[in-house]
């Protein structure tokens, strides 16, 4: 696995842009000055960006020489009309407050502290900052969401009865694009984490990537009836250069997939075709061959303990047959009772579990579940190994060296 280092603000590069994210490149203002100024977007391509060549009609900013200068509509959520700065990306126009801009991001209390700047131009009250050559509208949302969404609370909080109910909503803007896609709000973190220097940007996109693919078992129990295949696609080159705590988790829901579309790649809902770098399907398909064998030494491990035990104490079942007859029965034919796609992780299926209920004896029962519940637990432990990264103490590991890089102290696991 290959740890990026954190890299300096003046350097960037395709390696250094997290999914889902345009590739940036640092232009300088006074070599480029045309650059400043505002060009609109025909749509939101934040997504899949659309070289010139592929569009049929002349770029409508540039008509016989003259620049013309259209304007993307109004952000729905990040435009207040008590705002005094402008910021326009491609694809909306931001209206903020400069205080807050400045007190609740360093970049903008540097960038917004110069009195004088080619990239700014003064209005009749405010200032307008073209902000679409340093970040795409996304990137810029997830930025601005970011600041905004402890002020509002705060105003809220201070105001109580006055504050109105807009402003209450909007607070929570920065959670609904947690909520709605927080895999994309983490990427956007990361690189504005990395890009501007913001490590505080890398341990939210952290917690918010590790929410979705947790490094326990009780968490992924919740969490993972919401992970989509597009998803760990999605997650697993972030996790290797930012987050290998979620690595695992990503790894494993990417090995649930048939084996074509591991090799092939998965389309997200938007329709964009995600695919695997080499590596990383080696890694997933070392997994999924694995899923079998972890199965039956450790998910339903302790099944084939108990048959064996059970030669010491023969017993019958409810069914006339002996508890040990039933068990073994369920043991051997673990393998035809799963489907080969699915993981080491899933339950024994349903009808499978009250066949074998009906059959057995109460204590032979309540012995199954907690055999089940144990080796479970056993087949999570495995889950890093599975996938080359050993173990997760090694994951922990791997992950406290990443946080060092951004500031962080705490000792090592062990
Ligand atoms: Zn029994």
């Amino acid at each position: 696995m290959t740890l990026s280092l954190k890299r300096p603000c003046d350097e960037d590069g395709p390696s250094g842009r997290a999914e889902g994210t345009r590739p940036f490149k640092r232009v300088c203002a006074e070599e480029c000055p045309s650059l400043l100024t505002p060009v609109a977007s025909e749509e939101d391509s934040t997504d899949s960006p659309v070289t010139s060549c592929s569009r049929s009609k002349p770029a409508p900013e540039l008509v016989c020489g003259v620049e013309m200068k259209t304007h993307p509509p109004r952000h729905p959520s990040l435009y207040f009309d008590d705002g005094d700065i402008t910021l326009r990306a491609e694809s909306f126009i931001f209206r903020v407050h400069k205080n807050k801009l400045m007190k609740g991001c360093r970049f903008f209390e540097d960038m917004l502290g110069l009195k004088c700047s080619d990239a700014t131009e003064k209005t009749e009250d405010s200032l307008s900052i073209d902000v679409g050559v340093i970040e795409s509208s996304w990137d810029m949302t997830v930025w601005l969401a970011e600041i905004y969404s402890d002020k509002l609370v705060f105003i809220g909080f201070i105001l109580r009865i006055t504050v109105n109910l807009t402003l209450l909503l909007r607070s929570g803007y920065f959670k609904e694009l947690v909520e709605g896609n927080g895999l994309k709000v983490a990427a956007s973190l990361f690189h504005l984490a990395d890009k501007w220097d913001l490590p505080e940007y890398f341990f939210q996109a952290k917690d918010i990537l590790v929410n979705i693919f947790p490094d326990n078992y009780d968490e992924w129990v919740t969490r993972s009836p919401r992970i989509t295949t597009a998803m760990a696609f999605r997650a697993i080159p972030i996790c290797k250069q930012y987050c290998p705590h979620g690595l695992p988790a990503a790894y494993y829901t990417a090995s649930l997939v048939h084996l074509e579309v591991i090799i092939s790649g998965t389309r997200d809902e938007e329709g964009t075709l995600l695919t695997l770098s080499l590596e990383d399907q080696v890694a997933v398909l070392r997994g999924k061959l694995q899923h079998c064998l972890v199965r039956r030494e450790h998910t339903y491990h302790g099944l084939r303990g108990d048959f064996t035990a059970l030669f010491n104490r023969p017993h019958q079942g409810k069914g006339g047959l002996p508890c040990r007859a039933r068990l073994s029965r369920m043991y051997y034919h673990l393998d035809t009772i799963f489907h080969y796609h699915q993981g080491c992780l899933d339950p024994l299926p349903e009808s499978a579990v009250q066949r074998l209920f009906a059959s057995v004896c109460s204590t032979c029962a309540n012995m199954i579940k907690d055999e089940l519940w144990i080796g479970t637990r056993s087949a999570w432990d495995c889950v890093p190994d599975m996938f080359g990264l050993q173990s997760w103490l090694h994951v922990r590991m791997d992950q406290r060296e990443i946080d060092k890089l951004y500031g962080d102290s705490e000792e090592d696991p062990c």
